[in-house]
């Protein structure tokens, strides 16, 4: 037979075949029908046309078709059988509908036609009864008023062979649309053998026993054993011998009409009740065998899931009975719990089942767990409790426990299925985050959800904003602890409306951090700048599951560095005022330097008229006191000098006049001006100029001077009785420079002052001590001529010691031209200042 994919080709081929198959057994069965009987003793056609479209299961439209077909071939079988045409074709129809309306029934609905369950098989019984039914009537009727049979036995021997057939070939047609699952073996020929020998030899022609009952423990064995396959064939092969043997005389059914004068329709009706026996019997203990066998493979392969679920579970799970004995537990409790000694390597937890739980489970109290366990039964037992285990090697373990009751048909609770999760380590941790937030009692740690409610409110965040974590987690916008106006300015800033995003706005652009000043509103009103940085929280997978916000209270150091700033301002201001009050003092000591000096010149000038004699000639006493007038004369006028010199000085505008000179001729000048106004100090002097011209790129009267302030630093501050000396040679190191050194033997300088004394307006202490008169601008003016020059002035004293000032400057190259302006740094040329 054709399976319902084969190709159209070959399924119209079956079709044909199955048709010609209906076609002979109808002839053979209507030849071989009981004499004296209207209808035939079994009608296998139906058996086969049923068993045909059930194992091909075809469409609609070929099952009609076929139907058609067998309609022609029964009629047919009946004509050539030796019926009348009206008969035959009656006939025809009444076989076709009985096949169309059990195919239907079992194929209803788009149902394949299978006979894995006891419903199953109800379904094809029903059927079977129905088409039986159905062409029970029709052939009855047609016996009755086309042959003038009797309606009852026509129609019940009509039914009972038709019915017999479906039943016992319809199950070979389903079979044969399922797998084959089984082998055959030697048991499967030694049963084939017993089945088929015992039916031939209760149904052979000299049979006259009643054993009719005899093959069924043989169809028993295979419906138990063998499978459905093997069954069905078996039916099919038992029907067919014992109708045919029947219907020739042969076996329990036969004999009893010949012995007991039985009419023909009721040996049919027993060879048909037989056959229906053997098959509903057979076939109903193969169906409960096939599905037992399934029903167990999947109970088999279900324990053995939970089996693994349970021992690859992270959980501890424990079943304890209603005594309070462990039943049950996975390998994770057996671990927590420690399998005894004795336990089997391979599972320990076995070594567990039977114990009571109070005794196994590692806990300080075990009367409590006893008291627990003890209300099993009672079902009080908390649906969730917590525990320590002392675990070996993992010392105290946390353990959270989930229980549930397994019950029994009657509702009584029988088992407590206890599921525990270990939760140290996550406590723990837990605990230890806690504690670092509630440590940070200044800082405010707020986290939120990505929409911004507040998740978490730390003690320090109580501190910095006045409300209690219990009146915001959950509840409030974290955007409402800020100032509006504050939010409202970032949001105008970044375009966004106010609210939360303007908070996380950075973040959610990919920022991993955000930190910036912020204006929070305190519960009571009142309002904290604090520093937030702001940070995306994020799962495993990197999402951004919320915002963690880290703020600092900076009020105080944002208002000092307000009030910082603020004098910064002042003193700048007030150094600014200082600046201009200085340049006014020093424009006026400048413009009143410059007015003295001409009315000085010319009270100098008449001194000196009046020493020459011009208003004629003076006494001694006279002379002495012009000389007088002189020196002081000359000594205000070098204190103007400097004080106008270092006007220019202090404002930048230092004007040389540099020329190629000697500056032998210009320590000469100076020693003798000096010398005229020292004259009458007692002092050792000494000069010792190099012979050789000493010639240098200078304005003559600024070195003059430079000159002048050194030498008469040194005799002032060198008592009677000391010496001064001038030396002015090469140097003898660097070819490059001349050396202009003035030392003295006077009071000394102490290291601390060595730098001090350049600055201006300097005196030492002791100077001022001793009262040696002086304006501190001397050596500030010394200074700034020689570095003028582009040479340095240093010094070494020491106490009592004598001081050395030395005077480095570079030599004029040979050819300079001797001309003004040439190599000096004034800015100005040609008007010197030193004049
Ligand atoms: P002044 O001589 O008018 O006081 P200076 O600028 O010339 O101002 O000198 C500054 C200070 O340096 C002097 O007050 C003095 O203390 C010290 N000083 C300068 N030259 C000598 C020196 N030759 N010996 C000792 N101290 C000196």
């Amino acid at each position: 037979m054709s399976r319902v994919t084969a190709p159209r080709l070959r399924w119209s081929v079956a079709a044909a075949v199955a048709l010609a198959g209906v076609f002979v057994l109808g002839v053979t069965s209507v030849h071989f029908a009981l004499p004296g009987s209207t209808v035939a003793l079994w009608w296998p056609a139906a058996g086969l046309a049923v068993s045909f479209l059930l194992a091909t299961n075809p469409g609609p439209r070929r099952s009609a078709v076929f139907v058609l077909g067998v309609l022609v071939s029964s009629a047919a079988a009946n004509l050539v059988g030796g019926r009348p045409a009206w008969v035959s074709i009656l006939y025809g129809v009444a076989n076709a509908a009985e096949v169309a309306l059990v195919h239907g029934l079992l194929t209803a609905r788009g149902r394949r036609p299978r006979l894995a369950s006891m419903d199953d098989l109800w379904r094809l019984i029903a059927a079977t009864v129905t088409g039986a039914a159905v062409i029970g009537v029709l052939a009855g009727l047609t016996a009755h008023y086309v042959l003038g049979g009797d309606f009852l036995d026509s129609a019940s021997a009509a039914a009972f062979s038709h019915g017999a057939a479906v039943l016992v070939m319809a199950p070979l047609g389903i079979a044969a649309g399922i797998r084959r699952t089984r082998r055959p073996e030697v048991e499967d020929l030694v049963q084939w053998v017993v089945v088929v020998g015992v039916t031939a030899w209760v149904f052979h022609l000299d049979q006259s026993l009643p054993l009719a009952f005899l093959p069924i423990p043989g169809l028993v064995w295979g419906a138990l054993r063998l499978g459905l396959r093997t069954v069905a064939a078996q039916l099919l092969v038992v029907g067919v011998v014992a109708v045919t043997m029947t219907s020739v005389g042969g076996g329990p059914f036969a004999t009893a009409a010949q012995v007991g004068g039985i009419p023909p329709e009721t040996v049919g009706a027993l060879t048909q009740a037989f056959l229906a026996t053997a098959a509903v019997t057979t076939l109903s203990l193969a169906v409960a065998t096939t599905q037992r066998r399934a029903a167990l493979a999947e109970l088999r392969s279900e324990v053995e899931l939970s089996g693994v679920v349970l021992d690859t579970a992270a959980s501890a799970i424990i079943v304890v009975d209603a005594s309070g004995t462990i039943a049950r537990l996975n390998a994770t409790a057996a671990r927590l719990l420690g399998a005894p000694e004795d336990a089997p390597e391979d599972a320990p937890e076995d070594a567990l089942v039977g114990r009571p739980a109070a005794e196994v489970f590692p806990v300080d109290d075990p009367q409590e767990v006893r008291t627990r366990m003890a209300e099993i039964a009672d079902g009080t037992v908390p649906l969730r409790n917590e525990q320590d285990w002392r675990v070996e090697g993992l010392g105290v373990r946390h353990m959270v426990w989930t229980n549930a009751y397994l019950t029994d048909d009657d509702g009584r609770r029988t088992h407590l299925v206890k599921t525990g999760v270990d939760v140290t380590d996550e406590r723990a941790a837990r605990t230890f985050v806690e504690a670092v937030l509630e440590a940070a009692t200044a800082t405010a740690i707020i986290g939120t959800d990505l929409d911004g409610v507040i998740t978490l409110f730390n003690r320090g965040a109580e501190t910095v904003l006045g409300w209690r974590a219990a009146e915001v987690v959950g509840i409030r916008d974290w955007s409402l602890l800020h100032d509006p106006a504050d939010v409202e300015r970032r949001a105008a800033e970044l375009g966004l409306d106010p609210g939360f995003g303007v908070l996380v706005h950075r973040l959610r652009g990919g920022a991993a951090t955000e930190t910036r000043d912020w204006t929070y509103v305190r519960k009571d009103g009142t309002r904290r700048t604090v520093s937030l940085t702001m940070s995306g929280i994020r799962d495993e997978s990197g999402r951004l599951t919320g915002y963690l916000g880290v703020a600092e209270d900076v009020t105080r150091r944002r208002q000092a560095e307000v009030a910082l700033q603020v004098a910064l301002d002042r003193e700048r201001q007030a150094v600014e005022e200082l600046t201009a009050l200085d340049r006014t003092k020093s424009d006026f000591v400048s413009s009143v330097s410059h007015e003295l000096r001409t009315p000085l010149a010319s009270v100098l000038g008449y001194a000196e008229m009046l020493e020459d004699g011009a208003a004629g000639d003076l006494t001694e006493r006279q002379l002495e006191l012009v000389g007088r007038v002189d020196r002081n004369g000359r000594r205000l006028l070098s204190l103007i000098e400097d004080l106008l010199l270092n006007s220019r000085i202090e404002a930048g505008r230092l004007r040389l006049e540099p020329r190629r000179c000697d500056l032998s001729d210009v320590v000469a000048s100076a020693w003798t001006s000096v010398a005229t106004v020292t004259s009458q100090r007692e002092l050792a002097r000494d000069i010792d100029v190099s012979p050789r011209p000493l010639w240098v790129e200078g304005d003559p009267a600024a070195l003059e001077r430079m000159v002048t302030n050194l030498l008469s630093n040194a005799v002032k501050f060198t008592p009677d009785g000391g010496r001064v000396s001038l030396a002015a040679h090469p140097d003898d190191r660097d070819p490059g420079t001349v050396r202009l050194v003035v030392s003295d033997s006077g009071m000394g300088i102490p290291p601390a002052d060595h730098e001090r004394v350049f600055a201006r307006f300097f005196r030492s202490s002791a100077a001022n001590e001793r009262a040696i008169q002086g304006s501190g601008l001397g050596l500030s003016i010394v200074r700034a001529i020689a570095e003028g020059h582009g040479g340095s002035v240093a010094v070494e004293s020491a106490p009592d010691a004598g001081s050395t000032f030395t005077v480095t400057l570079p030599v004029a190259p040979a050819t300079a031209v001797p001309v003004s302006g040439s190599g000096g740094p004034a800015p100005e040329r040609g008007v010197s200042d030193i004049s």
